[in-house]
């Protein structure tokens, strides 16, 4: 069932470049999305760092981008940082042949680039702060723009830049195709999605496992009649929260009993009619309620994007349960905490489940809650940093669809504390010890390695506005 280039609409001289640099046969993600891309469609993708979506969008983007005017490329590539965006540039010109493409990033002078558009640039690949100061400074326009990929959403939507890719996308051809690509598709990326792509087919490959390596995990031994205040001091403290019942009728009663101690908690389990669930989540997700008290399966069906913690009062089911409880928080590498609540009797099986997940937090008495300093890791490169400089520098009040995203979407910064409301004074957690040191390696060894190694899943669906989700 393997495919070739060939037969996806690859032409030959292209084949040819990609085999000469040892890319013989599409990985899983190419074979999936350049037939559609090929063709003119949306494309809305989702694969794991290193499964090969530089070319999954780039081999169409060279073949089908038309000849520039000076200062008027036809196409173009948005990335998060300059690193990311040389790599794209270097991958694109093995085989690009005559097709021209510049690179665009701050913290270098103008000059070389400027000149480049000068003169004409057939694709720009570029981080969005330089490039909406080169806009600012007429050193280009975007109407000619029919064809723009924004390549690792997510890390675009953590590191602030979406209100500037918003306000850039603005500007480009309103015919033109959008591709877009990341490691997830959830939250801003999911909005960026139904604002800006046009009928997109989805396709996404690899391990769904959700990457619980960023949160901080903790187990507390507690006994049983203490669960509920240590569960109520979890969600003062840390803001939001999920909290995992085993039963249906366990939610309700810890949800009374949590706000009998003046926490807002609210259950949601299938034992409610849909039209209260919808309501509940609404406002969870308004923020008026502090704790969603869930059954696993009700918690299945709701979508929430982000939340401060994740509260196992009752135990998983097994570690896989686990991993996708905890997956509610420390989504798109914010922090985030999960908290287990261990009765006496459930030490030794908490023992295992912690060892196949990999995690080696301890099991402790409940402990102090803080202000979570963790942001995400790959912010901190100085490329990073310079462009999001450009971004700060170059940030308008009126960004056409800006208004719509968060308000604070121009932070460059990660927004953990935008959902945390630790306490001031609280002392800082020690580290991250459950989740850095002791992260549940396996589970990224996977999302990693996995990919194009002939295991990835292959799933693809057509969804017109808003039902890609
Ligand atoms: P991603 O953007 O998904 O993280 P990349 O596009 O950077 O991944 O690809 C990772 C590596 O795999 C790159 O070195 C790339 O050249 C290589 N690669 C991509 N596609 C193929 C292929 N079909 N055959 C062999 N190597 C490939
Ligand atoms: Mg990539």
């Amino acid at each position: 069932m393997s495919t070739t280039f060939a037969q996806l609409g690859v032409p030959k001289p292209i084949c040819d470049a990609l085999a000469r640099n040892g890319i013989q046969a599409p990985f899983a993600i190419q074979a999936a999305t350049i037939s559609d891309s090929l063709a003119g469609r949306d494309v809305c993708g989702r694969a794991p760092t290193g499964s090969g979506k530089t070319l999954a969008f780039g081999i169409p983007l060279v073949i089908n981008t038309d000849r520039a005017k000076p200062k008027r490329p036809r196409s173009l590539v948005l990335a998060p940082t300059r690193e990311l965006a040389d790599q794209i540039a270097d991958e694109l010109r093995t085989f690009a042949g005559d097709v021209r493409i510049t690179v665009v990033y701050g913290g270098v002078g103008y000059g070389k680039q400027e000149s480049q558009l000068k003169r004409g640039t057939d694709i720009v690949v570029a981080c969005p702060g330089r490039l909406e100061d080169l806009l600012e400074r007429r050193s280009l326009e975007l109407t000619d723009v029919d064809s723009v990929v924004v390549d690792e959403a997510d890390r675009l939507a953590d590191m602030g830049f979406l209100p500037a890719v918003r306000r850039i996308l603005n500007k480009t051809s309103h015919k033109r195709q959008t591709v877009l690509f990341s490691a997830t598709l959830d939250g801003d990326v999911a909005k960026l999605t139904r604002d800006y792509q046009n009928n997109p087919v989805t396709h996404e490959v690899g391990d769904t496992t959700p990457d619980i390596t960023a949160a901080e995990h903790r187990f507390w031994k507690v006994e049983r009649p203490d669960r509920i205040d240590a569960t109520a001091h979890v969600i003062n403290d840390s803001g939001q929260a999920i909290v995992f019942c085993r039963t249906r009728h366990g939610s309700d009663r810890l949800a009374r009993q949590l706000t009998q101690r003046g926490v807002s908690a609210a259950a949601i389990h299938g034992g409610h009619q849909q039209n209260r669930r919808t309501r509940t989540l609404g406002q969870f997700t308004e923020g008026r309620i502090q704790a969603l008290i869930a059954t696993d399966v009700a918690a299945r069906g709701i979508h929430v994007d982000d939340v401060a913690a994740v509260v196992h009062y009752d135990p998983p089911a097994d570690h896989k349960t686990y991993i996708h409880r905890s997956g509610r928080t420390a989504r798109a590498g914010r922090g985030g905490l999960v908290v287990s609540m261990i009765l006496p009797e459930q030490v030794a099986d908490t023992k295992k489940m912690k060892a196949k997940v990999g995690i080696d937090a301890p099991i402790t008495v409940p402990g102090e809650i803080a202000e979570s300093t963790s942001t995400h890791e790959h912010t901190n490169s100085a490329a990073a940093q310079s462009d999001q400089e450009q971004a700060r520098s170059s940030r308008k009040p009126n960004g056409g669809n800006a208004g719509r995203s968060n308000s604070n979407g121009n932070r460059p910064t990660a927004k953990t504390s935008s959902h945390r409301r630790g306490k001031p004074g609280a002392k800082k957690r020690p580290n991250r010890a459950g989740g850095k040191s002791g992260s549940p390696n396996g589970n990224r060894g996977n999302s990693r390695g996995g990919a194009g190694s002939g295991q990835a899943r292959s799933r693809s669906r057509s969804g017109g506005r808003g039902s890609n989700r």
